[in-house]
């Protein structure tokens, strides 16, 4: 059985300290894939943005709320994991500067520079040690699988789970995993509960299967020469 580390839910990045910039990810899939990964057997390290599902009371639960919040404890935690699931949706920008107090209105227009925040999935991929994988979700409305595909190599990932549009704010989901040479491993439809069951599934017989399998057989009694 693996040890999961587990992204789930948004993050938000601070414009003041009131305000905030975000996107609407509920957590559901994250939810879904612990509930998954526990009834597997697995142990599961859950890195979560601010949601108001609730997450199985068998994870090890770490509640962050910035992406460089969430980055800093995965970095903590995947040396001791077999691998990581993305599922989060981190806010891909913050900005630049963030103001010691609330922002005034003066009656012009108010111009927001925001630069990009670390990748969490590519930051892990690039890390990752002999065993180790990691598994990006992309949420795609073109071109999916080539876009995938891309996010894949781009983020050193071993398999990336195509998510449908309507994934958002919805208790079902439609999925394709593929893997690094561009194969569609699973493609399904139904719940986000049903869906992580097999996007377990799929992990166990690719990453984890092969991984457990010893790199030589030894020879048996009976295939022996005496
Ligand atoms: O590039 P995009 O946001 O579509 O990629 C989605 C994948 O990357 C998901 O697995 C998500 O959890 C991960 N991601 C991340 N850190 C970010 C943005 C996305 O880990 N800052």
């Amino acid at each position: 059985m693996a040890k999961i580390l587990l992204t789930s839910g948004p993050t938000r990045q601070y414009l003041d300290p009131v305000r905030y910039l975000t996107n609407g990810s509920s957590g559901v899939m994250g939810s879904a894939l612990a509930q998954a990964a526990l009834q597997a057997g697995h142990q599961v390290v859950l890195v979560s943005g601010p949601v108001r599902v609730r997450y199985p009371s068998g994870v090890k639960l770490l509640e962050v709320e910035t992406t460089q919040e969430m980055l800093e404890a995965c970095l903590a935690e995947f040396p001791t994991c077999d691998g990581l699931i993305g599922a989060a949706a981190p806010c891909d920008y913050q900005p630049a500067t963030v103001a010691a107090s609330k922002l005034k209105k003066t009656g012009e227009p108010l111009l927001l520079k925001l630069i990009e925040t670390p990748d969490i999935v590519a930051t892990l991929g690039r890390k990752k040690r002999p065993g180790q994988w990691t598994v990006g979700f992309a949420l795609e409305s073109e071109d999916a699988r080539f876009q995938a595909i891309g996010k894949l190599q781009r983020k050193h990932c071993d398999l990336v789970v195509v998510n449908g549009v309507g994934a958002i704010n919805s208790p079902h989901n439609e999925i394709e995993i593929l893997n690094p040479a561009g194969n569609v491993v699973l493609a399904a439809a139904g719940t986000k509960q049903k869906l992580a069951k097999q996007i377990l599934r799929v992990v166990a017989e690719q990453l984890l299967e092969p991984r457990l399998k010893p790199a030589f057989s030894a020879p048996t009694k009976r295939s022996r020469k005496s």
